[in-house]
């Protein structure tokens, strides 16, 4: 088995956030926690290449309708969707006009637990209820009503993996082997290192 140093995350900056600037400030805040990037491209996806990036759940559409329509219910409003298949076939076609309409950064981020690491620190799909110190609850104001009502991919800024297998299967639709960088980075002896005593003179 894999070291835990090992775990890897695909990361999207979605088209949102290259239009409003966020690049610098998105990268900072991963790069700051200690993990470390071992690559990065920047491309305008097409709509297929967005159809496999969310499939790779079968389960996905299910689940991303489930959420949102818990969503609605918690706020005691109706959804507008009968069942959570129905919505999930509505955001995959809204994910497939969104994603596409400017380039997006795509990135690996790789350190312990780095797939939750991420996305605590990215914040919850909608950034209405985003914790504040997330990226999303920082940085944008998007919401199911709204994004439902214009019928149109709630825009969150990012993307980033759920799981093991999802972040595995991700990574295969963004990069080759060949752009995925392996090297040793300073700070991840201070991280990582069982036995520090090189540290002093
Ligand atoms: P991501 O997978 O993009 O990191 P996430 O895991 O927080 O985000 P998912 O549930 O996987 O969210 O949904 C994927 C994306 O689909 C969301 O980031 C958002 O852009 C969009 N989305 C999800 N639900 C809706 C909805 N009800 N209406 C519009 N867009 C939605
Ligand atoms: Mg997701």
């Amino acid at each position: 088995m894999a070291h835990p140093k090992e775990e890897r995350t695909l990361v999207l900056i979605k088209p949102d956030g290259v239009q409003r600037g966020l690049i610098g400030e998105i990268i900072n805040r991963y790069e700051r926690t200690g993990l470390k990037m071992i690559a990065l491209k920047m491309l305008v996806p097409d709509k297929d290449m967005i159809e496999r990036h969310y499939t790779v759940d079968p389960e996905w559409k299910r689940k991303v309708g489930e959420k949102s329509m818990k969503s609605y219910i918690a706020n005691g409003e109706e959804p507008p969707f009968k069942t959570p298949e129905e919505c999930g076939n509505a955001v995959i076609e809204r994910l497939k006009n969104y994603m596409i309409v400017s380039p997006v950064i795509a990135m690996i981020w790789q350190g312990n637990k780095a797939i939750g690491i991420v996305r605590k620190i990215t914040g919850g799909t909608e950034p209405l209820t985003s914790d504040v110190g997330t990226i999303r609850g920082d940085f944008t104001i998007d919401s199911y009503d709204m994004s439902d009502l214009d019928n149109r991919a709630i825009r969150n800024l990012i993307h980033a993996s759920g799981s093991v297998e999802e972040a595995e299967k991700e990574i295969k639709i963004w990069f080759k082997e060949n752009e995925i960088l392996q090297y040793n980075l300073v700070q991840e002896k201070i991280i990582y290192d069982v036995n520090l005593d090189s540290l002093r003179e």
